[in-house]
């Protein structure tokens, strides 16, 4: 008998393999998927080893195996291993990430209405029952779990007894649209072709012109023509006698769905590196060449513009040049555009891209293409860190800090930089990372020896054929610092302080450019009743709605919700309703109420739907159809505006007071991009920041453009608190949808942690909490969090298992 251990679709604990017997007529490998019996189920499996012994005794089936083969590889086992193990999610789980676009199989059960019912059996159904068949009558095919979600959890007792008496049918079927290649009909002509076809044609134009004009085309061009299009010029039924007749042809072609087939790019040659570059890609290189290097993993700290990207293609090449393979990462495709057709133009047609952005077959497409080894370099945001990269040897991580590298909402809620640095330890691989303002753990890192820090401390300059880094020649622009507070008590309460008028006002007199900076969308934040001070909340998320003056409708930026704006205060019943906060909106009105001639372009998510709106925004913005962008953090990102002069931050203080251990850092992250804007051109900028805590030390350090400045400082307070990096820190969340139960429940496992927690003998394990999350409430379910954080707050959950209906969140990025 043979045995296969297999990682099972089902909530079973991580790290965990179940052992199944593999019947004579299937073969499978490692890697591969299958589909197995499970309790009462089916479900689909991924084969991790093929033991010589099960685990138990008694052993069922596999039913069947994928006709793909393997689709992960050693490699990948073994860090979905790892991912399993360190995130505590499924092993199946893990895995699943790195099978091909439509590879995962779910069944769902479906429920129908018994053809012939069984109805005139037992007592009638009751009513609560006869609720349950109307819904199903008005669905035809249910699936159960929709029903039980529409119904509540209740209606699943009723829906047993049904199926029981043989009223209802359930069955299974595969959930969600399946994807796989796609095939485009030809017509063409037969060979050999018929003989004395071309002879034919002129008595055939006169019985029927358009046959004879079908088949003149293809005896002219000799390539086959799109069945549709066929149809469309030359008739249906052209097309259908000259089938019958056997004139032509039918031809199914596999379309390949390029995602980059649209996108025209000049290729272009490598630039001379400056010696700074130079010498920081030969690092890179002597790793590459040399498996035995003690640095494998380097972070490259270099402000934006100082050719971080130049070095990333330069280590490409190298690898390239090697005979190996390379994954670029980039955090949000959207923005990096840029990023994407550097490289496809420096790679030519050796570039895969893949992300979510792409359809489902684009993506199947990609994904197979890229297992065949048809590309040297796949680029794609977090996820491509699973492509099916073969003879893998370089992966670059860029813009490391930024925190969309971790999956927050599903499980494994993993962080792609250290399942990048674990998949380069597993392939021998060199990971490259790139940062003006690396992520605290990993500068931290860095300063420890994990990583080989290098830099890039000045811009690039191209001056007439010579390019050098230059410090000075660019200066940082000159950046002020704002107290709103100031400003109010001095009478001024506009959305513009003094200085920052001045400074758009002579900007826009000499023709220059302008970004304003906001960290919020529509036009007015919030409403709040000027008598009792009661704000207008979500009903089902605890956060202050957002109002959108142009819906005139508030807005919850969580969940979607709508509502009208009450007229009267719903707490007191006064009639002083007032709206409160800025926007994107207020302040494009408000520039325009200042700068009368001036063109102002909005650019935030309700504007900017699209990447093609993005795109085509950005290219007005860049001709100077328009002086003045005002936008929210999306332009604070990796954006190239040479003739801007004056970026006004309107509120820095959003996000400080967001209660987070890493609230300071993002709000540096921000800051510190947003004052790297100004004075990319010729010409010197000005930075204006407004805030009403001019002493914050992450505002002060991002002012300054003082990286290190912010790193010690929030580097001190981290191992004060024992936060990050130098403790771990696990968070645990419930929810429901009832108050009083979440809290009960999230107070039982605190306690019940803490005292296993003594009872173990844990002491340096921190349980921290419980306390509601942030937000408190969302989509209509309350939330409570607790953090065990310590040395090795996993040693604690390694004890016990996590109480069901906990989501565990390992290294958790954000508040809750
Ligand atoms: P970063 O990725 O750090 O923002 P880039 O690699 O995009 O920096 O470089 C900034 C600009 O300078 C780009 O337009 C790039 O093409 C150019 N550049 C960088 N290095 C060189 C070089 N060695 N020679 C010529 N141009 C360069
Ligand atoms: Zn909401």
């Amino acid at each position: 008998m043979r045995y296969a251990e297999v990682a099972v679709d089902a909530a079973v604990g991580y790290d965990r393999t179940f052992s199944y017997s593999v019947p004579p007529s299937l073969d499978v490998l490692p890697g591969q998927t299958v589909m197995v019996p499970f309790g009462p189920r089916r479900l689909q499996g991924v084969v991790f080893s093929l033991p010589p012994a099960p685990q138990v005794p008694e052993t069922r089936d596999i039913l069947s195996a994928s006709q793909t083969g393997p689709v992960l590889s050693d490699t990948q086992l073994r860090l979905a291993r790892w991912i399993s193990d360190y995130y505590m999610s499924p092993l199946f789980e893990a895995a699943s990430l790195m099978l091909p676009p439509g590879g995962r199989v779910r069944l769902k059960s479906y429920l129908t209405l018994s053809a012939a019912g069984g109805a005139a059996e037992g007592p009638p159904p009751t009513e609560y029952q006869e609720k349950v068949l109307a819904f199903i009558r008005r669905h035809k095919r249910v699936a159960e779990d929709r029903l039980l979600e529409t119904l509540g959890r209740g209606a699943g007792t009723a829906v047993r007894r049904l199926v029981e008496r043989g009223l209802v049918t359930r069955t299974q079927g595969r959930a969600g649209a399946s994807v796989g290649r796609r095939y485009r009909a030809y017509a063409r002509l037969p060979f050999p072709a018929p003989e004395g076809l071309a002879g034919r044609l002129s008595d055939m134009a006169r019985r029927a012109p358009r046959q004879a004009a079908l088949l003149s085309r293809l005896l002219k061009e000799r390539t086959p023509i799109v069945l549709a299009q066929a149809r469309r010029e030359y008739g249906a039924g052209a097309v259908r006698a000259l089938l019958d007749r056997g004139w032509i042809e039918v031809e199914s072609v596999a379309v390949d769905r390029d995602p980059l087939a649209g996108l025209s790019v000049q290729p272009s040659p490598s630039v001379v590196l400056t010696s700074t570059q130079e010498a920081v890609v030969a690092e890179v290189r002597a790793a590459l060449d040399e498996p035995a290097t003690a640095a494998r993993s380097f972070l490259v700290e270099g402000v934006t513009g100082s050719g971080k990207t130049e070095v990333y293609l330069d280590s490409v090449r190298h690898c390239l040049q090697r005979g190996e393979r390379a994954i670029v990462m980039v955090p949000e495709i959207a923005l990096t555009h840029q990023t994407i057709e550097r490289f496809a133009a420096r790679f030519p047609g050796n570039v895969a891209v893949l992300h979510s952005g792409l359809t489902a077959g684009q993506r199947f497409d990609q994904w197979w293409k890229v297992r065949q080894g048809e590309y040297g370099v796949v680029i794609g945001s977090r996820g491509a860190v699973f492509a099916p990269q073969p003879e893998l040897g370089l992966i670059v991580i860029d813009e490391e800090h930024e925190w969309t590298y971790k999956q927050q909402d599903a499980s494994p809620r993993y962080h792609a930089r250290d399942v990048a640095l674990r998949l380069a330890e597993l392939s021998d691989s060199v990971v490259v990372m790139g940062s003006a303002s690396p992520d605290v753990q990993s500068y931290h890192m860095a300063m420890r020896g994990h990583f080989k820090l290098l830099r890039l401390p000045d811009r690039v300059v191209v001056n007439g054929g010579a390019t050098r880094a230059a410090p000075g020649v660019s200066p940082l622009a000159a950046v002020e610092i704002v107290d709103m507070r100031r400003e109010l008590r001095e009478g001024h309460r506009l959305i513009f302080s003094r200085p920052l008028l001045r400074a758009m006002g002579d900007c826009l007199e000499t023709g220059s450019q302008a970004v304003l900076f906001l960290n919020r969308r529509g036009s007015a934040s919030f409403m709040q009743c000027r008598e009792c001070g009661f704000t207008l909340g979500c009903r089902r998320c605890d956060i202050t709605m957002t109002y959108h003056k142009e819906a005139q409708r508030l807005l919850c930026h969580h969940c979607g919700d709508r509502r009208i704006p009450p007229s009267r205060c719903p707490a007191c019943a006064g009639n002083k309703m007032a709206y409160y906060g800025v926007g994107t909106q207020a302040v494009v009105e408000e520039v325009s109420r200042r700068f009368p001639d001036v063109t102002v372009l909005r650019w935030d998510r309700d504007a900017v739907k699209r990447p093609d709106e993005y795109e085509r925004l950005l290219t007005r913005f860049r001709s100077g159809e328009a002086q003045v962008l005002v936008g929210t953090q999306m332009i604070a990102k990796g954006l190239h505006f040479p003739s801007v002069t004056v970026v006004g931050v309107v509120l820095a203080d959003v996000g400080l007071n967001v209660p987070d251990y890493r609230a300071g850092e993002r709000a540096f992250q921000l800051l510190f991009q947003v004052a790297g804007r100004a004075g990319r051109g010729p010409a010197k900028g000005v930075v204006v920041i407004q805030t009403y805590q001019p002493d914050n030390y992450a505002v002060r350090a991002a002012a300054a453009q003082e990286y290190r400045r912010f790193y010690a400082e929030e580097a001190a307070y981290r191992k004060e608190q024992g936060n990050p990096p130098y403790g771990g820190l696990i968070r645990m969340l419930y929810t429901h949808t009832n108050r009083a139960m979440c809290e009960r429940e999230a107070m039982r496992v605190t306690e019940g942690l803490r005292r296993e927690r003594d009872s173990w003998g844990y002491s340096d394990v921190e349980v921290l909490g419980p306390t509601p999350a942030y937000p408190a409430r969302l989509r209509g379910r309350y939330r409570w969090q607790l953090i065990l954080r310590g040395a090795k707050p996993r040693a604690l959950l390694d004890r016990l298992a996590v109480p069901p209906g906990w989501v565990v969140d390992v290294d958790p990025v954000g508040p809750g």
